[in-house]
C-alpha cells in the first residue's frame, strides 16, 4: 500500500484578508485560500471586525482547501493558528454569537480614556509588568469600553473574552478549548511579562473585574483536535502574526530581526532569554515560548504600511491594484519635496501619538500620482528607519534584516528600504512567513520536526544592497514630522 503523504494546515487570519495555507510535510508551501474580509469603519477612529464573518470565512478557506486537493483529515498531521493581535471580542459560550463587533487594533476610540490612567501616573507600573506603552492600540482598554458598554453583558456567566485566536480555536473545538498562546497574551496589556500569567494588578487597573480571559498555552502545544472537517484533525501551534512571521524567517538567535509589511509594519527583534527593557518606546514582548524556554523580543509597530497603498488605491484611486503601485513609483521624481507622515491612525513607535492624523507636505504644481507614490514607499522605509534608531539607541546592532508581508512582494520599496536604511534586505523565497511560522509551530507541537531542524530551511531569493543615501530626505521627513508633533 502506498504511504498517504501527509500536510499541515496554516490558518491565517489577518487584517485584511483570512487565508488558508498549506504546506507539504517539509513544510514547502503548496497553495491557498484567501478571501477578504469586510472593514467597518463606524466613526472617526473606530475601526470593527465581524467575527462571524471571520470564523465562517476560516472555515470556508479550510474547506476549499481540503476539498480542492482531495485531501483527508487523517492526511493532516496539525493545525497552526496565527491571528492579527489585540483585535478583541467577547462572544457567548452558550450561543456561540459574537457580542458585536470586535475591536481592532488599529481602533483609537479607547485614546481618552488611556490619557486618562497616564494622568493617573500608571503607564510606568503597566510598561514595567507589560513591556507595552499606555495606547488605545492593546486590546486591555478595548475591553474596558466592551465594560463600560454593558456591564451585566460583561459580567455574565456565558461571556467568554479574546483575542482572535481564542475565538477561532473555540469554534474550531466546537467549545471544548477555552485557550491563547503566550504571544496573543503578551499583547492585551493583561500578562505579566516576568510571571509569563495574567496579573490582577493590570485586571483592577484597567477596571476588568470579574472578566474570564481564556487559558495561556506554549506556541508549540496541545490545543486540542477539530472534528468539523470529516474527521478529527489535532491544532499544536498557535502565535500572533508578528510573532509567527519572527519564527517562520528563522530568527532563532538573539539578534536576528524581521520586518513585517503587510497592513502596518511590525518589526522584532530577537533578544533571547533576555528581557531588554527599550528606553526608546519600543516594546518589550514574547517572541515565541516552547516548553519552558521563553525567548523575549523588543517590537517596533507601524500602524501604516500596506494601508498607505490600499488607501491610494480604494480612496485616491490612484492606482487600480497594488502591485500597479510599483510601476508609478519609478516613474516618481527623486528630486521632489514631497513627504508623507502616514498618521490616519496614529502614530506608533518610537513617537506613540494616538490622535495624529496623516499630512502630505511639500506639494506643488507640478506634483504628480507618480510623485506621490514614490514619496508612500519613502515614508514606509523612514518609519522604518525610525525604529532601527530607536534600537540602536537601546543598544542593538542591527546588520541585516528579513522582510516578508504582502509589500515585501514589490522589489522597487526593498532597493528604497535598503537605501534609507543603509543595510543588507533580505527577502525569502517564500514571503507568507506569517504562515510558514504557524506550520513550523504546527510542526514542532506534534513533534514532526525539532527547531534545530528548522534553521536550515529558510531561503534568501533576493538581497536588497544599499546603492544610494537618503540622508537629506530622512532628515526633511524628521523636520517635517517634529514639527506636527
Ligand atoms: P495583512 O496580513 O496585514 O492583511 P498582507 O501581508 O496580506 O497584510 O499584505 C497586504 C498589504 O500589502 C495590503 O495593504 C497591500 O496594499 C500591500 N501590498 C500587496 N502587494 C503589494 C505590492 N506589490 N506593492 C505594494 N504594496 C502591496
Amino acid at each position: 500500500m502506498q504511504l498517504m503523504k501527509k500536510f499541515f494546515l496554516s490558518i491565517d487570519q489577518g487584517t485584511t484578508s483570512t487565508r488558508t495555507v498549506l504546506y507539504d510535510a517539509k513544510f514547502k508551501y503548496i497553495d491557498q485560500e484567501q478571501i477578504e474580509i469586510k472593514q467597518f469603519y463606524p466613526k472617526p477612529g473606530y475601526v470593527e471586525h465581524d467575527a462571524d464573518e471571520i470564523w465562517n470565512k476560516t472555515y470556508k478557506t479550510f474547506n476549499k482547501l481540503l476539498k480542492k486537493h482531495d485531501l483527508k483529515p487523517s492526511q493532516i498531521v496539525s493545525i497552526g493558528i496565527t491571528n492579527q493581535r489585540e483585535t478583541i471580542l467577547g462572544w457567548d459560550s452558550k450561543t456561540g454569537k459574537p457580542l458585536g463587533k470586535a475591536i481592532v487594533w488599529q481602533d483609537r476610540r479607547t485614546s481618552d480614556f488611556c490619557d486618562s490612567l497616564k494622568k493617573r501616573g500608571l503607564e510606568s507600573e503597566i510598561n514595567e509588568k507589560t513591556g507595552l506603552l499606555l495606547d488605545p492600540y492593546f486590546s486591555a482598554s478595548k475591553l474596558k469600553w466592551l465594560k463600560n458598554k454593558s456591564k451585566e453583558q460583561f459580567l455574565k456567566k456565558t461571556t467568554l473574552f479574546g483575542t482572535i485566536d481564542s475565538f477561532l480555536l473555540w469554534k474550531l473545538t466546537e467549545g471544548r478549548v477555552y485557550a491563547t498562546d503566550i504571544t496573543n497574551a503578551a499583547r492585551t496589556s493583561l500578562l505579566n511579562l516576568t510571571t509569563l500569567a495574567w496579573d490582577q494588578d493590570l485586571i483592577r487597573i484597567f477596571g476588568l473585574q470579574g472578566i474570564k480571559l481564556p487559558e495561556i498555552k506554549n506556541n508549540a502545544d496541545n490545543f486540542g483536535t477539530t472534528k468539523l472537517f470529516g474527521g478529527e484533525i489535532k491544532i499544536s501551534g498557535m502565535a500572533g502574526d508578528q510573532q509567527a512571521a519572527l519564527f517562520g524567517q528563522a530568527c532563532f538567535e538573539t539578534g536576528q530581526v524581521k520586518s513585517t509589511y503587510g497592513t502596518g509594519c511590525f518589526l522584532i527583534l530577537n533578544t533571547g532569554a533576555q528581557i531588554l527593557r527599550s528606553k526608546n518606546k519600543l516594546l518589550t514582548t514574547v517572541g515565541y515560548k516552547l516548553d519552558n524556554e521563553t525567548t523575549f523580543a523588543l517590537e517596533g509597530s507601524i500602524f501604516v504600511a500596506g494601508s498607505l497603498i490600499q488607501w491610494l488605491r480604494d480612496k485616491m484611486q490612484f492606482i487600480s491594484s497594488a502591485p500597479e503601485s510599483e510601476k508609478l513609483a519609478k516613474l516618481g521624481n527623486s528630486d521632489s519635496e514631497v513627504s508623507i507622515i502616514p498618521s490616519f491612525t496614529g502614530l506608533g513607535a518610537p513617537y506613540w501619538k494616538p490622535d495624529l492624523k496623516a499630512a502630505i507636505h511639500g506639494l506643488s504644481l507640478e506634483t504628480s500620482r507618480e510623485d506621490i507614490l514614490l514619496a508612500s514607499f519613502e515614508a514606509i522605509a523612514f518609519q522604518t528607519r525610525d525604529l532601527l534608531e530607536a534600537l540602536k539607541n537601546d543598544g542593538a546592532e542591527i546588520k541585516s534584516i528579513k522582510i516578508d508581508g504582502g509589500m515585501a512582494n514589490n522589489n522597487f520599496f526593498g532597493q528604497i528600504l535598503s537605501d534609507v536604511l543603509s543595510i543588507n534586505i533580505f527577502k525569502p523565497s517564500n514571503i507568507e512567513s506569517t504562515s510558514l511560522g504557524a506550520a513550523y509551530l504546527a510542526g514542532i507541537g506534534s513533534a514532526h520536526v525539532k527547531l534545530s531542524e528548522l534553521a536550515d530551511i529558510w531561503k534568501a531569493d533576493k538581497i536588497f544592497k544599499s546603492k544610494k543615501s537618503y540622508e537629506t530626505k530622512y532628515i526633511r521627513y524628521l523636520e517635517r514630522l517634529n514639527s506636527l508633533t
